[in-house]
């Protein structure tokens, strides 16, 4: 239930936030920039360490964000409804951690105000990643599954 004081990712549910307020709840992770497979029996789903094309390496942000769709046309836009069912979001995202009433985390930039916190803290996709520019095939994602540091210290 959202409250009357404090800083608006705490006083506002997600369907409440302004456009700006959403956008700036992203941590900058990357962790959804990267391709993910599915067990179709089991629905499990498996992060790989292969990025989107347009993530750009060093800031680990998308180096065209306002057009992505012209580049990458299924690429994902989050919804508050989106975000309710997308059981592929990592537990460190912060619209999943907010869904799921667990707060923004310590090293959340708008928390830290630092936007280097979430890389040194272990969760974010830095230092890990290869470009899907550099696969010749795509089932070679298969050999690219890995486990991302899910629980740091004050997760
Ligand atoms: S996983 Fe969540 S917090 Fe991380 S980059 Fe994607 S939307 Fe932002």
């Amino acid at each position: 239930m959202p409250s009357s004081g404090g800083a608006f990712w705490q006083r506002k549910r997600l369907d409440e936030m302004s456009p700006a307020e959403w956008e700036a709840l992203c941590d900058g992770c990357g962790r959804c920039c990267v391709h993910k497979l599915e067990d179709e029996d089991s629905g499990e789903y498996f992060e790989t360490r292969v990025a989107c094309r347009l993530l750009e390496p060093g800031t680990y942000l998308c180096s065209d964000y306002a057009n992505r769709h012209a580049h990458v046309p299924d690429c994902v836009t989050l919804t508050p409804e989106l975000v309710a069912s997308s059981q592929w979001l990592p537990v460190t995202c912060a619209y999943r951690r907010l869904a799921e009433g667990r707060g923004l985390a310590w090293w959340h930039p708008l928390v830290s105000g630092d936007p280097a916190t979430v890389h040194s803290a272990g969760v974010s996709i830095q230092n890990h990643t290869i470009s899907e520019d550099q696969l010749s095939d795509p089932d070679e994602l298969l050999d690219h599954v890995i486990a991302w540091g899910d629980s740091p210290s004050g997760a």
